[in-house]
């Protein structure tokens, strides 16, 4: 009777594993080669709207311009420079009764490099770097990088720069001290291992054959040219990114993780394409926003709390005849972001009961923020209580999370910039070990619940 009564009254989660059929462990895992494909290709914002676009199109997806009619069942798209992309599938109600939302991010933590970059020193050509987003320095050095982004000339053409990635390319990296040799470079705290300004990655070191000045800066400097046409003052006007050049793979002897970088949120950014792609005459309209500029406070005009966002959803409202803020007021977001995984080889920093796991689904997190809940959206019962009852109705595993211990740190995500828009938000997405390394872990599982978890939304 108690054992009853423990079952009927208590909270228990279990292994996600433990609770899907043979069917669904084969979706997983075709869902997560679709995944693996997509997070090779997305390796920068500019890339992963490429990638996305090219499998929105191929999925009937058009591009959205002002004027178009606008009528249930349409998939539109707009591609905001490049950086950020919004896609709706119009709905058969009114925009006027809302529209389900799913909004991640696209950037990821990463190098860039300096407007004036190339540099010689002991006859070395370096780039120099200015790191982007939450980094810990220590873990980018020696880790191999690849190169990618765009140079806009003074002509207004725009050069596409991308070395590393292809087969036989080489690659680049920034060096560190041979232990034997690190005594005070140990005895530092982990912050200052390596000084920021220090972070510069090595591109060469044959010198020109000639008399003068920076010969291997010049030997560099000519192989661009040679390849992009570009000159060092072309540097001025260009976004290069350098970012792990680690090829996305299986992990663990059971294959149940899936290693890469930039996860967070490309994960979840994946998780919302496919949705959004299978997603065919919804009630409501679904909008799915892969937006840039997260890992920075989503500033900027393709960040999150850029009016590009209001511009497109406005457009679709003038074409049905509803003001932008009824449609906002009755609308639901999921801000679509990885959380933490529990480690056990770093429980200390998680309250283990309330922690996201990996295995057990997707993670919902009522508040992020840091100390007495500061910054953070922080959703309403009524808005969990209702996401309860859509993962129930439609068999999506999930579980609520948190970020790690109370004071042990903290951060955000979009939510707070789609709440104060007056959409009803909360926090969902993967769960994430090793977040913001240059190699990152997700569970299989828990990245197809989170495919599961928005297409549910979106079918609402
Ligand atoms: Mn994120
Ligand atoms: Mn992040």
């Amino acid at each position: 009777m108690s054992d009853n009564m423990r079952e009927n009254l208590f909270y228990e989660q279990k292994n996600g594993y433990d609770v899907i059929d043979t069917a669904e462990r084969i979706a997983l895992e075709e869902f997560c080669e679709g995944y693996k494909n997509y997070l090779d290709a997305a390796r920068t914002e500019r890339l992963a709207v490429k990638e996305a676009v090219r499998l929105a199109e191929e999925a009937g997806f058009v591009p959205y311009t002002y004027g178009m009619e606008v009528k249930p069942g349409m998939k539109l798209y707009r591609n905001n420079r490049g950086k950020s992309l919004l896609l709706a599938v119009i709905g058969k109600k009114s925009l006027a009764e809302g529209i389900n939302i799913a909004a991640a991010h696209i950037d990821a933590p990463r190098l860039d490099l300096k407007q004036i970059p190339l540099h010689e020193d002991s006859e070395f050509a370096y780039f120099r770097t200015h790191y982007y987003g939450g980094i810990k320095k220590y873990q980018w050095l020696t880790v191999p990088l690849e190169l990618h982004g765009v140079v806009s000339l003074k002509n207004g053409e725009s050069v596409e720069i991308s070395i590393g990635r292809e087969e036989g390319d080489p690659q680049f990296c920034i060096t560190d001290v041979l232990p034997h040799l690190a005594k005070d470079q140990l005895s530092k705290g982990a912050m200052d291992i390596i000084a920021a300004e220090k972070m510069n990655i090595l591109l060469g070191s044959i010198p020109y054959d000639d008399e003068g000045s920076d010969r291997v800066k010049l030997a560099i400097m000519s192989m661009l040219h040679d390849s992009y046409g570009i000159t060092e003052e072309d540097f001025l006007s260009a976004e290069i990114q350098a970012v792990p050049a680690y090829n996305t793979r299986d992990i663990g002897l059971d294959r149940s993780f899936v290693g890469g970088y930039g996860h967070d949120d490309r994960v979840c950014s994946y998780c919302e394409l496919k949705a959004i792609i299978d997603t065919n005459e919804p009630e409501r309209t679904a909008v799915c926003i892969l937006a840039d500029k997260e890992e920075i406070g989503s500033e900027g005009t393709s960040g999150m709390q850029s009016q590009a966002f209001e511009c497109f959803v406005e457009d679709l409202c003038d074409a049905q005849g509803v003001k932008l803020r009824h449609c906002f007021a009755n609308s639901f977001c999921l801000s679509a972001d990885v959380c933490n995984a529990y480690d056990p080889m770093f429980a200390e920093i998680s309250e283990k009961r309330s922690n996201a796991k990996a295995n057990y689904g997707m993670g919902i997190l009522k508040f992020t923020g840091r100390g007495g809940k500061g910054g953070t959206n922080d959703a309403d019962a009524e808005t969990v209580g209702k996401l309860r009852k859509i993962f129930d109705d439609h068999n999506v595993v999930w579980q609520m999370g948190t970020l790690g211990k109370v004071d042990q740190g903290g951060g955000g995500t979009v939510a707070l910039f789609m709440s104060r828009r007056n959409i009803a938000t909360i926090d969902a997405g993967v769960p994430v070990l090793s977040m913001h390394a240059p190699f990152e872990l997700v569970s299989k599982f828990d990245t197809y619940m989170t495919y599961k978890g928005v297409k549910a939304v979106y079918d609402n």
